[in-house]
């Protein structure tokens, strides 16, 4: 299979080119020729499957012939960078398309957006808040809009959004084709499918089950030691690219200050973080100034960055469904990844549920020479120290065995896709 056979516009071909995509995804395999047939579309598909260039390429493609300057595509999304991302999405896949495509979300200044909505951009991708404000200010005319998506449904519930997005419903027309993705399907998205789709399609791919090429570990500690450890499995790990996940924003602050303080060079990306600080963040992250990134789940939502070889879970994450997207930050298109996450003796159910939906017990790894009875503090292993090396937990039972200390600590096996 190749994207020969979805008869797509040769410019739309050449941008697939330019971005290095050799064959479609299996989302994009059972998703795009009924999207561009225009049916409507239920797809159940995590981030990293390749779900964006599932409705940017048939928007494109039917934006390609009828009217311009005015907005025809409407994508809403739950978070500014998930906005970014499939903007930049558009803008690579588009290139030689002319096709424009204006962002839309709270904490930047409006005035830019007003101006977008004004000379009728053709694709909106949005976040319900900022978008219904442009509603109401009579700044947005949704009446030409032919395809809406709504993206991540069910963070968008769980953000609290879904009241927005009904509203915005309202104002877009019923003569549409409508998408909705959503990695789970609690009763609010079901019922908000059956009130917005028609007939609809539906499509599963990778049901919340995470990539092959993510190599799980837990490390369980005392909670007063979680910074230590947390220090120590840096030192020895190969850390071009790590992804910290903390449950509050003001443990990411604290805790990438440690790590900067630990000697690596560290940012950290939460909503307390103005929108620019968050964007340079990013940015750093992305090339590679920044070795470590410390994040709350929702400023990461979707986040799509290249080559992270490993995402920490420093805490726990609240629900399953919370570590599957965490996790779908690594072992990204093809490549591996590594998945760490330090269990406190408080976690024992989330792990128990985790290796449930995993489908197989999930390794437990200690560190040797690391002193797992001393007292509370923070930076207790002094950098330039010889790193400690990884061994499998003794006091575990049957566990899965993972190769031990590499020069990347854990491999998964190389060659699987990660859909
Ligand atoms: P998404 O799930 O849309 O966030 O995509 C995850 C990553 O996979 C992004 O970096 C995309 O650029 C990349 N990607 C999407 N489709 C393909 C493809 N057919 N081949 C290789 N990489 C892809």
């Amino acid at each position: 299979m190749n994207f020969n056979q979805f008869n797509l516009d040769s410019r739309l071909l050449a941008g697939i080119n330019r971005l290095g995509y050799t064959e479609p995804t299996p989302v994009q395999i059972a998703a795009i020729p009924p999207a561009l047939a225009g049916d409507d579309l239920i797809a159940t598909a995590q981030t990293g499957t390749g779900k964006t260039a599932v409705f940017v390429l048939p928007i494109l493609q039917k934006l390609l012939t009828g009217p311009r300057n005015r907005t025809r595509a409407l994508i809403v999304t739950p978070t500014r960078e998930l906005a970014e991302q499939i903007h930049e999405s558009i803008r690579d896949l588009g290139t030689g398309t002319k096709i424009r495509s204006a962002t839309i979300y709270g904490g930047v200044g409006a005035a830019p957006q007003v101006k977008a909505l004004r000379d009728g951009v053709e694709i909106l991708v949005a976040c319900p808040g900022r978008l219904l404000d442009h509603i109401q200010q009579g700044n947005a005319r949704l009446g030409s809009v032919e395809i809406l998506v709504l993206d991540e449904g069910d963070r968008m519930l769980d953000m609290g959004f879904l009241p927005d997005v009904k509203r915005i419903l309202k104002h877009v027309p019923a003569q549409r084709q409508t998408m909705l993705f959503s990695a789970t399907f609690p009763p609010e998205i079901e019922g908000l499918a059956a009130q917005t789709l028609r007939h609809p399609k539906r499509i599963a791919i990778g049901l919340s089950r995470p990539a092959h090429t993510v190599a799980h570990a837990l490390f369980p500690v005392p909670q007063q030691l979680k910074t230590a450890l947390l220090l120590a499995l840096l030192k020895q790990t190969d850390t071009d690219s790590v992804l910290i996940f903390t449950r509050t924003k003001h443990r990411a602050e604290k805790l990438s200050r440690q790590i900067g303080q630990a000697g690596f060079r560290a940012t950290s990306l939460h909503s307390d973080r103005t929108q620019g600080q968050r964007q340079s963040a990013l940015n750093g992250f992305k090339s590679g100034h920044y070795q470590v990134m410390v994040a709350t789940d929702i400023a990461a939502r979707g986040l799509d960055v290249e080559a992270i070889s490993h995402v920490i879970n420093y805490d726990m994450p609240a629900t399953a469904d919370d570590y599957i997207h965490r996790i779908g930050r690594t072992g990204r298109a093809e490549r591996t990844g590594d998945a760490f996450t330090l269990v406190a003796p408080d976690d024992k159910d989330m792990v128990r549920t985790l290796e449930k939906i995993m489908g197989q017990p999930l390794a437990r790894q200690t560190l040797a020479d690391f002193d797992y009875d001393a007292p509370a503090s923070p930076i207790s292993s002094p950098k330039g120290r010889l790193a400690p090396a990884i061994r499998e937990a003794h006091h575990t039972p049957a566990v899965r065995r993972i190769k031990p200390l590499g020069h990347r600590m854990l491999h998964a096996k190389p060659g699987r896709r990660s859909l």
